[in-house]
């Protein structure tokens, strides 16, 4: 007997490749197996990103690389964000596609109808691929748990609710068999993502699911669920980190459950400092309120790491906007900024607005932001110069410490004889640009 071999090609965020490692669970229960290239796969699989113009792009152009190079007679199947978003016009242009299929559709199947999906029209439903068995790669000591698929907000640049739908969170139970499974393999580090993290749990709550909170649910049960989900995960994994933190989520219960899992890295997610601005990408905050909250976990932990990211030329955005950003950059120094160029998005409510800034100023102000935030990290990693901490080995000569989160932040180079998976204690000696490079002092 034969056994059926697949390919999967994975594009954007973290979330897409916890989607891929799903998808590898759900073929290996169907019978399939890994092909080691994509020749030799019967159906070749490619997870498409939708987020912006350049990742349609990179997603369209894998397509068609991968219509070329599977063997004849393989079948050639689109899922992800782009299946989601633009299925039937890509089915329509596309005819190499054989299926364009949504989130945990199966993607065996063999149909006349080239288009199946679902998300969108029953934003309500389990996401049926947040709970399929998962493979994770080997190697790594450290993993993504994708929570909740969706989101209840509706930011003014935003599509993703439109094709991800609402946000449907796991249950706790789910989420934490996952993360026992991961660390009883060997996983040392789990990074917990979502949409809108901070709100995880909030949507069962609401509608009174069975099982909402179940094991979580304790003395205090108004508690915002991720403050007993960080606990809960951290009793388990050595290490637990969580990204993307709309701002009026990060409560003080949230600080102090973040804090006491010794990882203390807040990923939050700001896109402006204006208060007009942020009100016309119809989000909460202001320059003062994120300053007040970075500066209260900085009284309780001086060592703590920032990330956020930010939107340059969102119509509308006046000098006035741009210099209170700037101003914003140098007051708050974070460890780690991602600048985007503002994307204009079919169907949100950014794509009706006026005032769209021109490209050359969006490039001079990214320029400008980059400029100065990169002086701000430079500085913030030479001031590690000479210290001892404690790092978690990924690879062969690359660990991170919890000031690094995997695959977005720097990386500090180790001496070659430490072991992939364990704990260090290292001393900083040298900076390259953003990464580092350390001695061992001992081990954990
Ligand atoms: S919170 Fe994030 S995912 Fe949700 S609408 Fe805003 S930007 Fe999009």
């Amino acid at each position: 007997m034969t056994t059926n071999r697949f390919w999967i090609e994975t594009l954007g965020c973290p979330k897409n490749q916890v989607d891929s490692e799903k998808i590898t669970g759900q073929l290996h229960e169907q019978g399939y197996l890994l092909a080691e290239n994509p020749e030799e796969a019967d159906l070749v699989v490619v997870n498409t990103c939708a987020f912006i113009e350049a990742a349609r792009e990179e997603s369209i152009e894998t397509v068609l690389g991968m219509a070329e190079t599977k063997a004849q007679g393989a079948r050639l199947v689109v899922t992800g964000c782009m299946a989601e978003r633009y299925g039937s016009e890509l089915a329509s242009a596309m005819p190499e596609i054989d299926l364009v299929a949504g989130f945990g559709e199966d993607l065996t199947q063999v149909t006349p109808q080239r288009v199946v999906i679902t998300l969108r029209s029953d934003t309500r439903a389990e996401p049926r691929l947040l709970e399929a068995p998962r493979l994770v790669a080997e190697g790594a000591p450290w993993n993504y748990v994708k929570v909740a698929e969706g989101c209840d907000r509706r930011c003014g640049f935003c599509a993703i609710p439109s094709f991800r739908g609402d946000q449907r969170s796991r249950s706790a139970a789910s989420v934490m068999n996952e993360v026992e499974g991961l660390v009883s393999a060997g996983t040392k580090e789990i990074v917990l993502i979502s949409q809108d993290l901070a709100s995880w749990g909030l949507d069962r709550r609401a509608s009174g699911l069975e099982g909402a909170l179940d094991v979580l649910d304790g003395p205090a049960p108004d508690l915002q669920p991720l403050v007993h989900l960080t606990r809960a995960v951290s009793e388990v994994a050595e290490w637990t980190r969580l990204l993307y933190l709309y701002p009026s989520g990060l409560t003080e219960n949230l600080i102090e459950a973040v804090l006491d899992t010794g990882v203390p890295y807040f990923d939050l997610s700001l896109q402006h400092a204006s208060p007009a601005l942020l009100r016309r990408m119809r989000r909460w905050g202001n320059a003062e309120k994120f300053l007040d909250r970075i500066a209260a976990i900085r009284a309780s932990e001086p060592t703590a790491t920032f990330r956020s990211s930010f939107i340059i030329g969102y119509p509308g955005e006046t000098e006035a906007d741009h210099d209170a950003l700037l101003e914003f950059l140098d007051a708050a120094a974070l460890d780690w900024v991602g600048f985007f160029p503002f994307s204009n998005e079919d169907g949100t409510y950014a794509a009706d607005l006026g005032d769209h800034v021109a490209p050359e100023l969006v490039a001079e102000r990214l320029r400008e932001v980059s400029e100065r935030q990169d002086a701000i990290t430079e500085a913030k990693r030479e001031a590690l110069l000479g210290s001892v901490i404690k790092v978690l080995v990924d690879d062969i000569g690359e660990a991170r410490s919890t000031g690094e989160a995997p695959e977005i932040d720097g990386i500090i180079e180790v001496p070659e004889s430490l072991e992939v998976g364990s704990f260090y204690d290292v001393r900083i000696t040298q900076t390259l640009g953003t990464d580092l490079v350390a001695e061992a002092v001992g081990q954990r």
